[in-house]
C-alpha cells in the first residue's frame, strides 16, 4: 500500500516537496502586498475583505474581470499561514479563472473567494454570510465548489443565493465529469500533436488523485484500452475507485518517477516546481488540478525537458462551460460536447505553440490576456 500522509491534501495551493513537505513559495509568503499597486499591475477589477465577528468569516472575494459577462469561479477555504497568502491566492486563482473564461470563449470574467478558515469559524453560518454578500452583487458573481467547498457547503450557500451551484437535481450536475470529459479529449489532442495518432491500448497513463475528475479520467481511459496506473492517500476513498477498477497504485511519490506517456495530476497545484520536473519520464503532461506549475518559470523548464505540458486553464474548463451554460443559459450542455470543446482549443495552443516554438503555457496565457486586452 503507498504511504501518503493526510496532510499532504492540504496542498492545493502550496508547492510541495517530493516529500510532500511545503517549499517556499516565491515570492515570499508572508511578504505583506500593495494591493492597489497589484491590482493595477493584473488588471484586477475588484477586491473586497470581508469579516463577521459571529461566524468568524473572514474572507477576500476577489473579481478580476466581470467586462465580458458576469465573473465566475469557486470558494476556495482553506488554513492560510499569513492573511497576505490568502489575498494572494484569492488574486491569482480569480485571474486564472478570467483566462479560463476566456480560452472557452465564454462571455465571462474571473472571481474567487477564498475563505480563511480556522478553529473560531463556525463554517455554516460563514458560508450563509458569504451567500448574503453573494447575493447583493446580484449575478455580478458566481461561485461554486472548490478546494475545502463541497456540496454540504454549497448547500448551506444555495439556502441563501440563487448565484452558487446548487449540490442537487437543481444544479448543473456533472461538473467533474465534464471537467473529466475536458482532460481527457485534451490528452488525445496531445497525442494527436505529438504521435499522429492515439492508440490508446499502447499508452500508459499515470494518474495523481483519483478523486472526483480522477476517477472520471481513469474510467474513460480504461475503457479504451490505456494502462492507467495512480498515486493516492492511504485509505482514501480514491482507493476505493483503485481498487473497484482494478488500477495498480504506485508508491508515494513515484508518480514523479514512473516512466509513462501521460502524467497526469488530479489532486493539487503547484506540485510540479525544479525537483520535481527534473525527475519526470512522461512525454505529456495533462491534468485537472488548478495551477499546478509552482511558477511562471516551469512551463519553460518542462518545454526545455521536451515534455508537452497542457495548460491547466485550458484543460481544466469543463465545470466552468457546464456551469455558464446552466446559469446564463438555463441549459445542461452535454459532457460529451463540452469534452470535444476543450480537446480544441487544447489542440489549436499546441500549434501555435509549435510555430512559435513556445512553451504551451505561455502562449495560452498571452493568447488568453490578448482576448482580455480586446474587450
Ligand atoms: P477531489 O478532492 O475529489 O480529488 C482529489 C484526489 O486527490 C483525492 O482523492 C485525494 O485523496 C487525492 N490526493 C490528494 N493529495 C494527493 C497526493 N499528494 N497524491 C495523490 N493523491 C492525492 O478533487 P477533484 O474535484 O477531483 O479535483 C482535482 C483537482 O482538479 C483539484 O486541484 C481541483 O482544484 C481541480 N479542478 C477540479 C474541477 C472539478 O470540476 N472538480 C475543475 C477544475 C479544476
Amino acid at each position: 500500500m503507498p504511504r501518503r500522509s493526510q496532510n499532504t491534501l492540504r496542498g492545493d495551493a502550496l508547492p510541495l516537496s517530493p516529500h510532500g513537505d511545503f517549499v517556499a513559495l516565491a515570492p515570499r509568503p508572508h511578504m505583506p502586498i500593495e494591493l492597489l499597486d497589484a491590482m493595477e499591475r493584473g488588471d484586477f477589477e475588484e477586491v473586497v475583505a470581508l469579516n463577521d465577528a459571529k461566524s468568524g468569516l473572514k474572507a477576500f472575494l476577489c473579481l478580476h474581470d466581470s467586462r465580458r459577462g458576469p465573473a465566475f469561479g469557486g470558494v476556495r477555504r482553506w488554513r492560510y499561514g499569513a492573511e497576505s497568502q490568502a489575498l494572494r491566492d484569492s488574486m491569482r486563482l480569480a485571474r486564472a479563472m478570467s483566462r479560463k473564461c476566456a480560452l472557452a470563449e465564454l462571455p465571462a470574467g474571473g472571481g474567487k473567494v477564498v475563505m480563511i478558515d480556522s478553529d473560531d469559524l463556525d463554517p455554516r453560518a460563514a458560508y450563509q454570510k458569504l451567500a448574503e454578500y453573494v447575493d447583493r452583487l446580484g449575478g455580478r458573481f458566481y461561485t461554486g465548489p472548490d478546494v475545502g467547498t463541497g456540496n454540504e457547503e454549497l448547500a448551506w450557500m444555495a439556502e441563501r443565493t440563487n448565484f452558487v451551484t446548487h449540490p442537487g437535481e437543481e444544479g448543473p450536475g456533472l461538473l467533474a465529469e465534464s471537467t473529466g470529459e475536458g482532460v481527457f479529449r485534451s490528452m488525445e489532442a496531445a497525442l494527436r500533436h505529438l504521435d499522429g495518432e492515439v492508440d490508446w491500448p499502447q499508452r500508459v497513463i499515470v494518474i495523481q488523485g483519483l478523486g472526483k475528475v480522477g476517477s472520471h479520467l481513469a474510467r474513460r481511459l480504461l475503457e479504451c484500452g490505456a494502462t492507467v496506473r495512480a498515486t493516492e492517500i492511504e485509505d482514501s476513498p480514491g482507493t476505493e475507485v483503485a481498487r473497484e477498477l482494478g488500477i495498480e497504485l504506485l508508491e508515494d511519490s513515484s508518480e514523479f518517477d514512473a516512466e509513462c506517456d501521460v502524467f497526469a495530476p488530479c489532486a493539487m497545484g503547484g506540485i510540479l516546481h525544479d525537483l520535481t520536473i527534473s525527475r519526470l519520464r512522461c512525454r505529456v503532461v495533462v491534468g485537472a488540478a488548478n495551477n499546478v506549475l509552482a511558477g511562471g518559470v516551469h512551463g519553460e523548464q518542462l518545454h526545455r525537458r521536451g515534455i508537452l505540458f497542457a495548460p491547466d486553464f485550458v484543460v481544466g474548463a469543463g465545470a466552468l462551460i457546464r456551469g455558464w451554460h446552466f446559469h446564463v443559459e438555463g441549459a445542461r450542455e452535454p459532457v460529451e460536447a463540452i469534452g470535444e470543446r476543450v480537446g480544441a482549443v487544447c489542440e489549436r495552443i499546441f500549434e501555435m505553440a509549435r510555430e512559435e516554438d513556445e512553451p504551451p503555457q505561455s502562449i495560452a496565457a498571452a493568447e488568453a490576456d490578448r482576448i482580455l486586452r480586446a474587450d
